[in-house]
């Protein structure tokens, strides 16, 4: 697996893509700062949010309790799954248990999919794929990188690294379009009907779920275009995945982050679709599967906890300038981002030790998160437990140790200095070259005659 800096080297050699990416989130986060600048109360609104979190976090274990005693008594099946091979064992379960039953002969073996993360955080459409069924993503940026094998690269805008010419080569050769017509309106039509077909003949359909009610024992799924409803509302049997930090206390709290979550999202003041689930049709089933998969972990971390807060609204993403320029597949990680390289090395230090390292630390991810998050302060502290843990490449352990010799030491920071001033002078071979990653994309500054402290000792008479 590449690294976050290798698999963004690959990503930044297209400079036009690179260019367009960084532009085009940027635009989505000046949507955002002008839907949030028009609510008087947001920072008062940012506030509730994050203290109606804290107060979930803190009783995780009594609100999910009763969400489960609340949605089993509206008739809906509950199932709670460890991690993550659990879930898919799960959802498997339950496709099995629905095909076992009287079935036409002509019924499609599979389901469709509103946008999930969680499923993707799973992997599984790839589980299922292996057990024969197949599972078709109907949220049209999820569908796009469905059809071309792909991870999404964002978490509301799965396809956002995809140019439009891209998008119409792509329906030509799956969806029959005409060559060369990249009209997103003709595309987005052709993507409409058929996703049309597929949810009149899949009895099955998943949904992910962005908010559940304990009080009340129902869920709530935002969507953009309705994929979820069509789904849900046609099929014999709906699942819900959602990892268990999902849940708010009570229905009166939804009104706090709707009003978050689609303006922090993409500048809109709703969602277009908020749609509540709370019991099965006549003959309908309905399972809400709640998953763990390292949630207690990192609820139990003490520096981490908080990033259980998160709604997954992308604002982080958007604004990150190293996300922007370096593309969501630089990730490896089903959520990309500022908040994915926080959740990453929960799940696995060894393997996600680069990605607290793709940040600046410039701070811009926490002062847009719509539940206050301490995002940069998070990534800095990961940076800390795995270079204590011993996690991070040997060889960026040997300079910091390197560094923190020569930054400790008065009279060895004097030498070196004068000897780096004197190498950048009379040797400059041997910073500007190949080796040094940032001379790669830099000018290297001309070093100074003299340095500060040699000039101060000078002049302080003056
Ligand atoms: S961490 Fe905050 S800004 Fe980032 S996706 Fe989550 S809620 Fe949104």
């Amino acid at each position: 697996m590449k690294t976050h800096s290798e698999a963004a080297e690959i990503f930044n050699k297209d400079f036009d893509r690179t260019t367009w990416h960084d532009e085009t989130l940027y635009f989505v986060r000046q949507k955002r700062d002008k839907a949030a600048f028009q609510i008087n109360d947001w920072e008062l609104l940012r506030e509730t949010a994050s203290k109606i979190k804290n107060n979930v976090l803190s009783n995780m274990h009594n609100y999910l309790v009763q969400f489960e005693e609340n949605a089993l008594r509206n008739g809906i099946k509950v199932h709670w799954a460890a991690d993550a091979l659990e879930h898919n064992e799960i959802v498997y379960g339950i496709i099995s248990e629905y095909y076992k039953g009287d079935i036409p002969a002509d019924t499609f073996k599979g389901m469709v999919k509103s946008k999930s993360m969680l499923t993707e955080e799973c992997h599984m459409n790839e589980f299922l794929k292996e057990k024969g069924i197949e599972v078709i993503d109907t949220d049209l940026g999820e569908r796009i990188v469905q059809l071309a094998e792909e991870p999404p690269s964002h978490i509301v805008m799965p396809c956002i690294h995809w140019k439009k010419e891209e998008i119409g080569e792509l329906f030509h050769k799956h969806l029959g379009t005409e060559k060369g017509n990249k009209d997103p309106q003709y595309l987005t039509e052709a993507a409409r009907q058929h996703l049309r077909d597929k949810f009149l003949t899949r009895p099955i359909a998943l949904t992910g779920v962005n908010f559940v009610v304990a009080e009340t024992g129902e869920f709530v799924v935002c969507t953009n275009e309705g994929n979820a409803d069509m789904g849900a509302h046609l099929a014999d049997v709906h699942i819900a995945s959602m990892g268990f930090e999902k849940i708010i206390p009570q229905k009166k709290h939804l009104g706090v982050f709707l009003r978050l979550l689609a303006r922090s999202a993409t500048g809109q003041p709703i969602t277009t679709y908020s749609s509540h689930f709370k019991k099965p049709r006549d003959g309908q089933q309905m399972h809400i599967v709640i998953v763990d998969n390292g949630r207690s972990t990192q609820l139990g971390r003490e520096d981490f906890r908080n990033s259980l807060k998160c709604i997954r609204c992308a604002a982080c993403f958007n604004t990150c300038p190293v996300y922007r320029r370096s593309g969501g597949h630089s990730y490896h990680n089903a959520v990309a981002g500022p908040i994915g390289s926080i959740l990453a090395p929960n799940l696995d230090m060894r393997a996600n030790a680069d990605l607290p390292f793709a940040s600046t630390l410039c701070g811009s991810c926490s002062n847009v998160c719509p539940v206050k998050i301490d995002i940069h302060q998070q990534l800095y502290k990961w940076r800390q437990v795995l270079v204590q843990e011993g996690y991070t490449p040997a060889s960026k352990t040997l300079a910091m140790k390197g560094m923190s010799t020569v930054l400790s030491n008065p009279g060895v920071f004097k030498f070196s200095g004068k000897v780096g001033r004197m190498l950048m002078d009379k040797l400059p071979f041997l910073v500007n070259n190949s080796m040094n990653p940032w001379y790669k994309q830099r000018e290297m500054p001309e070093p100074p005659e003299e340095s500060f402290r040699d000039w101060y000792k000078k002049n302080r008479e003056k």
